[in-house]
């Protein structure tokens, strides 16, 4: 049940701690999103990393944290934010994040209660504790020290999205590095993420034991799909993620094939408005700027039936659970010229998944074949095993801490790094002590 009665329903162990470090994992252990974790040393000093929620059906949230002053949010995807209101309403909680973070917070918030509140599901936190944790930001700049109690910190660029930080934290004790979610690779919008050496590394794990193949080259097969459908009279639609991977496809069209004419629909709208007012923290923010110049922005009905005459449409949802994408797909499946091409994970249960492994998807309830070619390709802003191991092996940590992934794949990642650090995979609900 997600309706925590605050201070009663933690079951945050809340004995002083004598040394090291105290890891606490609300969720995100053994598990990809949801994340949360309180961190605490005897100075008495207990911050919360993220504080997310699953947007599965139902929604999945982390355990009711402890009281906590500081919470430092590393991105603005919702399985790291979406829980930030309840610790603000609840605990009047400080919230510690990049500015863009702060900004995108405001968004990401209103579309977890909107869309709680159009499927039904019980949020545990309402419109007054959004207004309260909207005024409970303390945003930073990129390397620029905080205080936390008695520790210190700063935010490193972790690629993955802009506004995406590691979190660096010098206890009396140690340095921690929290990796949030990482990626080491350049990718359209932002940079690759640089080891920071340190005693503890809590690395995330999603892509454990899994590489992506060439990033390059996947993108040059996505482009030449696009223009074969294109040459044959067809529209491709992009179902894309909101914040990362849509102005990411935007990017790399705008670069390789310019003579398209490419639609963009959607929440990611509002949040690439918020990316451009923020291009400290953009890779090439000239060539964003061009490139949204560019696209077509589809702002009312009417813009949405001429982009049916487009080349390409670029849209929400990305893995097909509602958004524009739906709309456009009860239009598009008539002719065969048309396509469907996925751009990253799609997950069990998801639109997108059911249209890959059955070749039909819900459409306003209806279950409905889609006979279109439909493609998928791996443009993740994680990063693969290879690049999680050679960051691990970077920080050079003596303890090193598996969350946001499976059982497997944090196993993989344990089995190739064994020896050279002490390994640690914990689970939701238990403590870990590090020294
Ligand atoms: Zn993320």
């Amino acid at each position: 049940m997600v309706l925590y009665t605050p201070g009663r329903t933690s079951r945050y162990d809340p004995t002083p701690v004598e040394r090291g470090l105290r890891l606490h994992f609300l969720g995100g252990g053994r598990e990809v999103g949801n994340v949360g974790c309180v961190l605490e040393d005897k100075t008495g000093t207990r911050i919360l990393i993220d504080y997310g929620l699953a947007p599965t059906r139902p929604p999945k949230y982390p355990a009711e944290a402890p009281l906590v002053d500081n919470a430092i949010i590393t991105h603005s995807h919702i399985d790291h934010i979406g829980m930030a209101p309840w610790l603000v309403g609840s605990h009047g909680t400080t919230l510690h994040g990049s500015d863009l973070t702060a900004k995108l917070s405001s968004i990401m918030w209103a579309d977890t209660y909107k869309v709680s509140s159009i499927e039904g599901y019980p949020l545990a936190w309402d419109r007054r504790d959004m207004d309260a944790a909207l005024d409970a930001w303390q945003p930073h700049q990129m390397g620029e020290k905080f205080i936390l109690g008695s520790w210190e910190a700063s935010l490193h660029v972790a690629g993955h999205i802009p506004g995406a930080a590691m979190v660096e934290i010098d206890t009396p004790e140690m340095k921690i590095l929290w990796s949030g979610d990482l990626d080491t690779r350049i990718s359209p919008n932002v940079m690759g993420a640089k080891p920071v050496k340190c005693d503890v590394l809590c690395l995330e794990g999603t892509y454990g034991g899994r590489n992506h193949p060439n990033r390059p080259e996947e993108e040059r097969r996505f482009v030449e799909r696009i223009k074969e459908t294109v040459s044959r009279g067809g529209v491709a639609l992009v179902p894309a993620f909101a914040s990362g991977r849509g102005q990411d496809i935007l990017r790399i069209l705008h670069d390789s094939a310019p003579e398209l004419e490419v639609h963009y629909d959607g929440m990611g709208t509002r949040i690439t408005l918020d990316w451009l007012e923020h291009p400290h923290l953009i890779r090439n923010h000239d060539k964003l700027r061009k490139t949204w110049r560019w696209c077509k922005r589809v702002r009312s009905k009417s813009d949405r039936k001429k982009a049916l005459d487009a080349d390409v449409i670029v849209t929400t949802s990305g893995m097909l659970d509602g958004g524009p994408a739906i709309w456009y797909i009860n239009r598009l499946r008539h002719d065969p010229a048309n396509a469907i091409f996925l751009t990253g994970y799609q997950a069990e249960g998801s639109g997108g998944r059911r249209l890959l492994d059955e070749g039909r998807l819900p459409i306003w309830g209806n279950i409905t074949p889609v006979d279109l070619n439909v493609e998928q390709f791996s443009l993740s802003n994680h990063a693969g095993h290879d690049e999680l191991v050679e960051f691990a092996r970077g920080c050079s940590p003596r303890h090193l801490v598996i969350f946001h992934a499976d059982k497997e794949s944090a196993d993989a990642l344990a089995a190739e790094l064994e020896g050279e650090m002490v390994i640690h995979i914990p689970e939701n609900g238990s403590q870990i002590t590090l020294e």
